[in-house]
């Protein structure tokens, strides 16, 4: 068996290179703020560029990578309420 030795952060550096050759991945440097749709779907996040300016960015699909700040939980409870948001880990589902 090969093996080659990596430390953590030259994984992600790895991989991180590998994801950007892709031609229809782009990458942006942008905090998100929050999300925006209606009571039926989402459609986009909100976001604040490095120059402070607040923008949106449309998507057909938003996944959560922001760890354990859950951004995305709190965003949903901006946008519904948090009566009507519940988490669930994925052992539960
Ligand atoms: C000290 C320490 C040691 C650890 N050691 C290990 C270990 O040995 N093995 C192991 O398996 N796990 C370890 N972990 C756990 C591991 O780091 C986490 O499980 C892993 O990083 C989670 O990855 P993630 O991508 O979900 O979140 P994160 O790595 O936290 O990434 C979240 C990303 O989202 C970004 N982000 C957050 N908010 C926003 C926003 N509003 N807009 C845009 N971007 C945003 C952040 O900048 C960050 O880049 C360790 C954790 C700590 C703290």
């Amino acid at each position: 068996m090969n093996t080659i030795p990596l430390s953590r952060e030259n994984m992600e550096a790895l991989l991180r290179h590998l994801v950007l050759k892709q031609f229809n991945v782009k990458q942006i440097s942008v905090r998100v703020t929050g999300l925006v749709g209606d009571n039926k779907i989402l459609t986009g996040v909100k976001v604040r560029t490095v120059a402070e300016e607040d923008t949106e960015i449309s998507a057909d699909l938003v996944v959560d990578c922001t760890g354990v700040s859950q951004g995305g939980y709190h965003w949903l409870q901006d946008l519904y309420g948090s009566g009507n948001v519940e988490a669930k880990s994925l052992a539960a589902l």
